[in-house]
């Protein structure tokens, strides 16, 4: 893998930020230093090269995080702000799934939405 600058950059802002980040983030965490498409295409590459996994939630912005440990996301959708939770239900779920369905799980994503402590008390949390 070729590591140019601005890949060597994008990697040393996970060095220090586990949850997942959009691209728009990336590039303001950067100050801007790279447009926004070059930041787009090598977050692609990333992820193609297994680098970085994404996830996209109801409000179809494509976030990109390091896949390191098992974990889930709980995710709110006012503040757009994650955490991290190191629960799973795997288990329960793939047993379920492999005897009645005869499907092979290899891997699952799971995540909540909702609306966070901080947020909840502002209120008018109906979206
Ligand atoms: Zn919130
Ligand atoms: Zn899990």
């Amino acid at each position: 893998m070729k590591l140019t600058k601005p890949r060597r950059d994008i990697l040393k802002i996970y060095e220090r930020i586990e949850y997942p980040l959009n691209a728009e983030e990336i590039y303001n965490l950067l100050n801007n230093e790279y447009d926004l498409s070059t930041i787009y295409r090598n977050l692609n590459f990333f992820e193609k090269e297994n680098i970085l996994k994404s996830i996209v939630f109801s409000d179809k912005i494509t976030y990109y995080y390091k896949p390191q440990g098992h974990f889930h996301f709980i995710y709110c959708i006012r503040c757009k702000r994650f955490e991290r939770l190191d629960l799973c239900f795997e288990k329960q779920f793939k047993d379920y799934i492999e005897k009645n369905i005869q499907f092979k799980i290899t891997d699952h994503i799971l995540y909540f939405e909702g609306i966070c402590s901080e947020c909840q008390k502002e209120g008018e949390f109906n979206v």
